[in-house]
């Protein structure tokens, strides 16, 4: 078959594990522990007996209503709505970077964006971090073919953050587009949406996926300018976002104490996480997030991973070359993560 050639070249993206449900405590993919606010599930069943035969609203009005509102967005024409915001971000890919063109990306972080330029045809750059997770000045230069940068902000796997007025500093410094990649920003205590409403040149990227506990429904979407979301729209399929998961959205961002409520409890057991682990001999980065990423003095970060595995817990091993290894954990209810402590204390022990 005459597959084009940026594809042949090209790896899988592989996700995290997904095994069925109830086999493991499942701490790997950082989902939301807590069901989606009880208005979801009603909104969803409400769909489900509307009129399925026929076609959702290509632009997800409702959705988008509610987020301006939820957000304090000046209206509607400020997002854009998608598939989870995996499909934000190829949409955002497949406007800004050409075959032979480049984004960039800083290391270690969100694997995804390379493929997305792989499937492009296009080159991917990565900027390692420097001091702890700080950026270093390079991250903002711009040159001929760069054509997009993107910021995960929280950052996975450290759930790291760069403070807005340093994102602001990059944006202002680079020629081409910044999309910052907020999946995780209601873990943290700041966003960059004022930047949007600033600069152009700064989109930002969320997810329903996490903090409000609804990634089996797949929905994300973008905030950015009025004139460049009527450009980007030019890209999404017809109709990218289905009338169920359209109605689940919008009654999830329209549950804004439910979604206060969900967040202080995850951020307190994250903490509480944190610094149990630290006391197991892991040194723990300070997490915005609703993950933690460790790593124990031990070194033994696969050999922790399998024997959780064994046990029945599942967290995330990741390995990045030249750069090193540890754990991604997700936070979840107070009950897995002892569960999960408990076992890390036996694992480690285990290890001889
Ligand atoms: N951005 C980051 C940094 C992520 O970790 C994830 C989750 N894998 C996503 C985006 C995508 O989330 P979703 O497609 O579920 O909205």
């Amino acid at each position: 078959m005459n597959y084009r050639s940026a594809l042949a070249q090209m790896k899988p993206y592989t996700p995290g594990e997904q095994p069925p449900p109830g086999k493991f405590i499942k701490l790997n993919t950082n989902e939301n522990p807590y069901p989606p606010a009880p208005a979801v599930v009603e909104a969803i069943r409400a769909a489900a007996s509307g009129p399925l035969n026929r076609y959702p609203d290509p632009v997800a009005t409702s959705f988008r209503r509610a987020a301006a509102d939820a957000l304090s967005l000046p209206g509607p024409e400020w997002i854009l709505a998608g598939n989870g915001s995996d499909e934000i971000l190829t949409i955002l890919v497949r406007g800004f970077v050409g075959e032979g063109q480049k984004l960039r990306l800083p290391y270690p972080s969100y694997i995804l964006y390379r493929t997305l330029a792989d499937i492009q045809g296009a080159a991917w750059e990565q900027t390692p971090f420097v001091d702890d997770w700080k950026l270093p000045a390079a991250f903002g230069h711009s040159d001929d073919d760069l054509k997009l940068v993107l910021l995960p902000n929280p950052n996975s796997p450290s759930g790291t953050i760069v403070p807005p007025d340093e994102v602001a500093a990059i944006a202002d410094s680079l020629t081409c587009p910044l999309v910052v990649d907020e999946a995780y920003v209601d873990f943290a205590d700041d966003d960059c949406l004022d930047l949007v409403r600033q600069n152009e040149n700064v989109l930002v990227t969320r997810t329903m996926s996490k903090s409000y506990g609804l990634a089996g429904v797949r929905f994300g979407f973008l905030v950015a300018q009025p004139q460049v979301i009527a450009e980007l729209a030019k890209i999404k399929d017809s109709y990218n976002c289905d009338a169920i998961s359209i109605a689940a959205a919008t009654a999830a961002i329209s549950s804004q104490d439910w979604l206060a409520d969900v967040v202080a409890k995850m951020n307190t057991t994250r903490d509480r996480m944190a610094s149990e682990l630290s006391a197991m001999g892991f040194r723990v980065t300070p997490s915005h997030a609703n993950f933690v990423w460790c790593q124990h003095s031990s070194g033994r970060h696969s050999e922790i991973y399998e024997y959780l595995k064994r046990n029945q817990i599942l967290v995330r091993y990741m390995a990045f070359p030249d750069w090193g290894d540890g754990l991604r954990i997700s936070v979840g209810t107070d009950d897995q993560i002892d569960a999960c402590l408990l076992m890390i204390g036996r694992a480690i022990g285990s290890l001889g």
